[in-house]
């Protein structure tokens, strides 16, 4: 069983080809400039073949990419017949799924529906399925939502006190996203716990980050709202504000909504208080050549997350795991560990020795008499969109 993995973005798209019995990962990569130039970028027996090739649309990268999954010193299978099926990322499922589903027409239709929601994503999504239909027309297509996972979430926690017609009307309610992510993590700690009943809280933390509390393999709370937008700091992203702060803005700046918006999504974040970079990398180096703004990023990212956890854990009413996972929680044990300090008080006690330890297991580091445990468990949305995708259209 062979399931073509896709994330088609606007510009880009990634990809992987594994085995999801085996969890084999046969070939993945990336392909990007799309619609500019294009670039591929294809890993597999152990090379990493870069190329610049013409990618007018998102069609000739797909083609480009089973080209290479077929030729070439990248090549891992005969012929595309070898693929069984096509599990597709897509970020917003609305209320519509609360769990993957094989496309039809009836669910295209639902995906096209939330284009106003999702207005960056679906969009590229929906090309990346239609290509996939007419390159491999026998073969089924599965999609695996972002928000899915949080459709758990009850009224209380995903509405926004706005008047009750604005969410009847416009759908404007909280829906979450990296769900894939959260299951997978919270599943895998649950798994570590080796308990039937767990609360969790996952800080997936990457260039986009969010935060999730899970109660018995449930979504009960999460970060990010209507949009990525909402939460903690991200790379370029604000996360949460005050919202007078919005039009405050727009007239003092002579913003338009859109202007507004990408500022939010792009000129934001730890790239927009530390003037550095989105990447936390170089941040922690500035801070250590001792550029106070790039500190002051460092500690009002850490400062968010406490406040998610703390917030969360009276939620839950209580925390059996806090789980670190993405780029920056499975690698910066700095922001590990400020996170972790001032916790004690909720039986939260980080082993400082483990923290600093560096691989890319499952892993505990909180010391032996800590109440709670503190997790790094390295995301896997892949292995969930492939098994996924297997347990859909197996025969
Ligand atoms: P994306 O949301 O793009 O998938 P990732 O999960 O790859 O993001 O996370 C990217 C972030 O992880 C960047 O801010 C990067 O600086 C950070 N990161 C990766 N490795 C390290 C490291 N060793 N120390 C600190 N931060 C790291």
């Amino acid at each position: 069983m062979l399931v073509f993995i896709l994330n088609a973005g606007s510009s880009s798209l990634k990809y992987q080809l594994m085995n999801p019995e085996s969890q084999e990962v046969l070939a993945s990569g990336l392909c990007e400039r799309i619609g500019i130039d294009g670039r591929l970028i294809h890993e597999a027996n152990d090379l990493k073949i870069k190329k610049d090739l013409a990618m007018p649309t998102h069609k000739e990268a797909i083609a480009i990419v089973l080209e290479s999954l077929t030729s070439g010193e990248g090549k891992v299978i005969d012929s595309i017949e070898e693929i069984d099926s096509i599990g597709h990322r897509v970020v917003h499922g609305g209320e519509y799924f609360s769990e993957s589903v094989i496309i039809d027409d009836d669910v295209i239709s639902k995906l096209e529906s939330l284009v106003p929601l999702a207005p960056l994503h679906n969009p590229a999504h929906i090309i990346g399925i239609n290509i996939c239909k007419e390159l491999m027309p026998t073969k089924p297509n599965v999609a695996v939502f972002d928000t899915a996972f949080h459709q758990t979430m009850e009224p209380a926690a995903f509405m926004y006190a706005l008047p009750y017609d604005d969410y009847t009307n416009h759908g404007v309610r909280k829906y979450g996203f990296h769900g894939t992510s959260h299951y997978y993590v919270s599943d895998q700690a649950s798994k570590m716990l080796n308990k039937e009943n767990s609360k969790v809280i996952v800080c997936h933390l990457g260039n986009g980050s969010s935060i999730c509390a899970v109660q018995d393999g449930k979504s009960v709370d999460t970060s990010m709202g209507l949009s990525p937008l909402e939460g903690l700091i991200m790379g370029t992203r604000s996360g949460d504000l005050d919202p007078a702060v919005l039009a405050y803005l727009m007239e003092k700046k002579e913003m338009s909504a859109e202007q507004l918006v990408n500022y939010l999504n792009k000129s934001s974040g730890l790239l927009g208080i530390s003037g550095i970079s989105s990447d936390l990398r170089e941040i922690i180096e500035a801070s250590t050549n001792g550029d106070e703004k790039a500190m002051l990023a460092i500690d009002m990212k850490c400062n968010r997350i406490k406040k998610y956890i703390c917030s969360y854990a009276g939620i839950l009413g209580g925390v059996d795991a806090i789980c670190f996972t993405a780029g920056i929680g499975e690698n910066a044990d700095l922001i590990r560990e400020k996170v972790c300090s001032g916790l004690e008080f909720m039986g939260v006690s980080l082993d400082k020795t483990k923290n600093k330890v560096r691989n890319s297991e499952n892993r505990e580091i909180n010391t032996e008499d800590s109440k709670t445990k503190i997790f790094i468990i390295p995301t896997n949305e892949e292995l969930v969109i492939a098994r996924d995708t297997y347990k859909l259209t197996k025969v």
